[in-house]
């Protein structure tokens, strides 16, 4: 039975050996060591060659694979055979289409017969496209992530066991070492020694996440970074990644604009709502003895309309300086805006300890200011508050320190008060007053009264003053005294002088049309209307509404509004005259305008004060001074006229003098349109015209 069965086994043998073959994923073929030709291939061997199992039978291997390919591992075979070993090497298989190239993995191996000798050779090829794919993948992958790493403008560096691996040129800049430097080095040795605890815990944990910490120069600075980390795997191990961004810049920004936000740009001193939290902060927590003082500087708009802003900028800047250097520490200082200073003082258990740094305040105030390539000199007016005796909430106290200061300026400026309890009535009586006179503006409240102006030898009319008057609701007519003060504090002039030169204009019109002799009215200016730069173009405009000449308006300045600071002051004048419009300058004598001054500007008429008048005739100094004053204008060119004419001595004594026209209670007290119109009618029916 045995001796029938092998070539039954050996058949069995070979299909199952066949079975095996052409299921393994793996090209077997075998070839015999004389002429190399195939004594056995498998079906992936056969197909891999574009052939079937039977076809390669018997074939030499160069015809199969091909003569360069049997070119190429022809020295492999021939190890082989003369060696009698196994040969292992790898081939690259590209048929030329374009489609990627494969990967064959090749074991050659000698079968030796009982002498030694190579009877045939196993060929046993595995594809190892898939892996070498996959490694190719991998190395493309490092080379970008390498070529990105040199790339970025961030700081990447990576870790790992808490030693560096590497490190990208931008984490070297900023922390001041070599590449070679870096590697192998202790990460926390590069972390700021207060940021290592924090940090050290974060690579630990293995934590994924973005935050800020610093790390430490070469040079030992402390540099101020964001860090991004992440966990990456490679090669089966645990690689940190980290990405380090300086944020100095960012820092620094932030804290500008932190800066900006409570401070003034211009000074650097305190802004106004981070003084007042300050003052709330130091309030709340008890403090007691604090000085609050309010610093205005005085005609500081003189400075900045005259010189320029980048003048007034200097001087803003300076002063800002001195009133720092005077402070001790725990005091403030702020500007509110404009010319407004507030400064904090504290420890301050008494008036007369304010007192001190108030004058040490207004001395160095004072030390003029080089701006421009000239002196300036601007003074202070400075109103102080005391806490807790003035009030007690911040804004109590500003407000106290404000009337005092207001009052300092009253006082005739570069000087200080301390507030007072009857301050605050005025200040409260100042405040329903500004609100009434803003309504009073829309609710058509205001009259203008007229009084005559004369020719002081004949009598004759020769023209009139226009005078504010208010008919207030309650209190009935108020004269300019009583509210005047408070509209320009309030810049209420503007609108109410524009009126009232309006309404002067239009009467004249009226009066014109009612057939009286037309008869030039004179309007006061306040010098806040003055210093408009529109202001001749609104003369002009209102004279062309009204349909009048501009000889039948006559403005009234005073000494004051001449002596002040505007530009271009003759010019202004002379546009004003070119309209036709006459200017006198009112209240003469009281202010201080250098002669030669006046004589260089286009003038119509000297208005002498009525408290020279009001001295006449018994007092000698009034007598000299009024004499000299009308015998000046004269001298000048200049038509010269006397307010506050009372009697009739004052009377003969002015035309006596050569004073060309009066004005006062004698000849005629204000009054309104309508008696002005039965006055000058029933007095000189020949001029009325009727
Ligand atoms: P002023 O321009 O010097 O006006 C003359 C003031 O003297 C007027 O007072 C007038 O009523 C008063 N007066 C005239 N003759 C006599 C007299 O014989 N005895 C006395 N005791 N007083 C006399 P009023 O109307 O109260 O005006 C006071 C000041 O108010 C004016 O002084 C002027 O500076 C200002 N004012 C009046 N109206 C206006 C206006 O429309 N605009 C501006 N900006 N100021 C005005
Ligand atoms: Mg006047
Ligand atoms: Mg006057």
């Amino acid at each position: 039975m045995t001796e029938a069965t092998p070539p039954a086994r050996d058949s069995d043998q070979a299909a199952q050996f066949r079975l095996l073959a052409d299921n393994v994923p793996v090209l077997i073929a075998v070839f015999e060591a004389g002429e190399s030709r195939c004594v056995f291939a498998n079906r992936q061997y056969a197909r891999c060659f574009g052939r079937s199992e039977d076809e390669v039978l018997g074939l030499h291997f160069a015809d199969i694979i091909g003569a360069e390919a049997a070119r190429e591992i022809g020295p492999h075979v021939q190890r082989v055979l003369h060696e009698q070993v196994s040969v292992h090497y790898e081939r690259r298989l590209d048929d030329g289409s374009g489609a990627p190239p494969r990967w064959l993995d090749v074991n050659l191996i000698p079968h030796l017969d009982g002498q030694g000798r190579v009877v045939s050779t196993f060929v046993l090829i595995s594809d190892v496209t898939r892996f070498r794919e996959a490694e190719r993948l991998v190395r493309e992958s490092e080379e970008r992530l390498a070529k990105f790493m040199q790339a970025s403008v961030e700081g990447i560096v990576f870790h790992r066991d808490g030693r560096v691996t590497d490190a990208n040129p931008p984490v070297c800049e900023l922390v001041g070492y070599r590449l070679e430097e870096l590697v192998g080095r202790d990460t926390l040795s590069l972390i700021a020694p207060d940021q290592r605890d924090r940090v050290g815990a974060v690579m630990r944990a293995g934590a994924e996440l973005r935050y800020e910490t610093a790390v430490l120069h070469k040079n030992g600075e402390r540099i101020p970074v964001e860090f991004i980390v992440r966990t990456l795997r490679r090669n089966g191990e645990k690689l940190r990644m980290t990405i380090v961004r300086d944020i100095r810049e960012q820092l620094a920004a932030h804290e500008r604009i932190h800066h900006l936000a409570h401070h003034d740009s211009l000074t650097g001193l305190l802004n106004r709502n981070t003084f007042m939290e300050r003052l709330r902060e130091r309030l709340a927590s008890g403090e007691r003895s604090l000085a609050l003082l309010f610093v205005d500087l005085d005609n500081f708009k003189r400075v900045n309309d005259s010189l320029g802003h980048l003048a007034g900028d200097q001087v803003l800047r300076a002063v800002a300086e001195r009133l720092s250097a005077c402070l001790r520490e725990g005091d403030l200082v702020a500007r509110f805006g404009g010319d407004e200073f507030v400064v904090l003082l504290e420890g301050v258990s008494a008036a007369e300890d304010a007192q001190v740094v108030v004058n040490a305040l207004l001395r160095v105030v004072e030390v003029p200011v080089q701006a421009d390539g000239r002196d300036l000199s601007v003074t202070p007016s400075i109103g102080v508050a005391l806490h807790p005796e003035h009030g007690h909430s911040p804004e109590q106290l500003l407000q106290h320190a404000d009337t005092a200061m207001y009052l300092a300026k009253a006082a005739g400026r570069a000087t200080y008060r301390f507030f007072e309890h009857e301050m605050a009535a005025t200040a409260y009586a100042d405040l329903v007053l500004e609100s009434e006179l803003a309504q009073a503006i829309t609710a058509g409240e205001f009259v203008l009264h007229y009084q005559p102006q004369v020719d002081a030898r004949s009598g004759a009319l020769c023209g009139a003053e226009a005078l504010l008057r208010w008919q207030h609701p309650r209190r009935g007519l108020l004269s300019p005294e009583a509210f005047i003060e408070v509209a320009e504090r309030h810049r209420l002039m503007l609108p109410l002088g524009e009126w009232v030169m309006q309404e002067a204009a239009r009467q004249s019109r009226r009066w014109h049309e009612s057939g009286l002799a037309p008869v030039p009215l004179a309007v006061n200016l306040s010098s806040m209307q003055f210093r408009l730069a529109s202001f001749a173009r609104s003369v002009a405009q209102v004279l062309q509404r009204a349909g009048v000449p501009g000889a039948w308006l006559e403005l009234e300045l005073t000494e004051r509004m001449l002596t002040d600071d505007i530009e271009a002051l003759p010019e202004l004048l002379q546009s004003l005259r070119a309209l036709g419009v006459g200017i006198s300058i009112d209240d003469f004598g009281t202010g201080y305008t250098a002669l030669a001054h006046l004589t260089r500007l286009p003038l119509d008429k000297l208005k002498i004060d009525q408290s020279f008048v009001a001295g006449l005739p018994d007092e000698r100094g009034a007598l000299a001074i009024t004499r000299a004053m009308v015998q000046m204008g004269k001298d000048l060119g200049l038509r010269v006229s006397a307010e506050g004419v009372r009697n009739a001595d004052q009377q003969r004594l002015l035309a006596g003098w050569g004073c060309d026209e009066l004005q006062g209670e004698f000849i005629a007290a204000p009054m309104s349109a309508a008696d002005f119109e039965d006055w000058v009618r029933v007095r000189a029916p020949a001029s009325a015209g009727s």
